[in-house]
């Protein structure tokens, strides 16, 4: 069977792929043919995650998922959330999102903070959700250059390095997305063919 994953980002369509069982055909808004920027123009991850999924399946007709992610600091009453990817401005650049947050957290000692995946399953007329975190805490400065986003300040729980530093097998097996993807793939297993 056909399945999408909404995303222009092909080193997550890699990733997922990997892990699907055999039987799927992966497909990525590009193999579609759609190059449309999917608006996401909901006020949470949910929303959003299901707006990007619907407007595959209604316009293509096609079996989707998709993904949205948050960074939520306790702190800052779960900011930057749904606007982790434009938290200082419409630019979305990955350095200004980390300046600016580790500035709104000078001073403050309390730095505990989660990732949050939601994906979002269209799969014969019925959808479904899955959802992962990982639960850590925001440190004073940056660490390490792997990954990307908030990676080189987020220190997950049980770790004494950042995303930035550890492995992307280790983030990987422990991150959100990771645990979000892992619940579909399960679900897929029992209920695809
Ligand atoms: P998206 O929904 O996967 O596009 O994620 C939205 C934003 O959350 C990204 O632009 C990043 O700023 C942040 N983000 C998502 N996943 C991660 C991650 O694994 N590490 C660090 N930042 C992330």
């Amino acid at each position: 069977m056909k399945l999408v994953f909404a995303t222009h980002n092909d080193h997550k369509l890699k990733e997922v792929e990997q892990l699907l069982p055999t039987g799927i055909e992966l497909l990525s808004l590009k193999d579609i043919e759609c190059f449309d920027e999917i608006p996401e123009t909901g006020s949470t991850l949910e929303e959003n995650a299901k707006i990007k999924a619907d407007y595959v399946t209604q316009t293509y007709g096609l079996d989707c998922f998709s993904d949205d992610t948050g960074l939520l600091v306790d702190a800052l009453d779960g900011a930057p959330g749904v606007y982790s990817a434009r938290y200082s401005g419409e630019h979305k650049n990955a350095k200004d999102n980390m300046k600016k947050l580790l500035m709104e957290l000078k001073n403050i000692n309390k730095r505990s903070a989660h990732f949050k995946t939601v994906v979002h399953l269209n799969l014969k007329g019925k959808n479904h959700v899955f959802e992962g975190i990982v639960e850590g805490e925001i440190t004073k400065q940056e660490s390490g250059d792997g990954g990307f986003g908030y990676d080189p300040i987020f220190k997950p729980d049980g770790f004494d390095k950042t995303f930035g530093e550890l492995s992307p097998e280790v983030k990987n097996s422990i991150s959100h997305r990771g645990r979000a993807i892992k619940k579909l793939v399960e679900f897929l297993k029992n209920n695809a063919s």
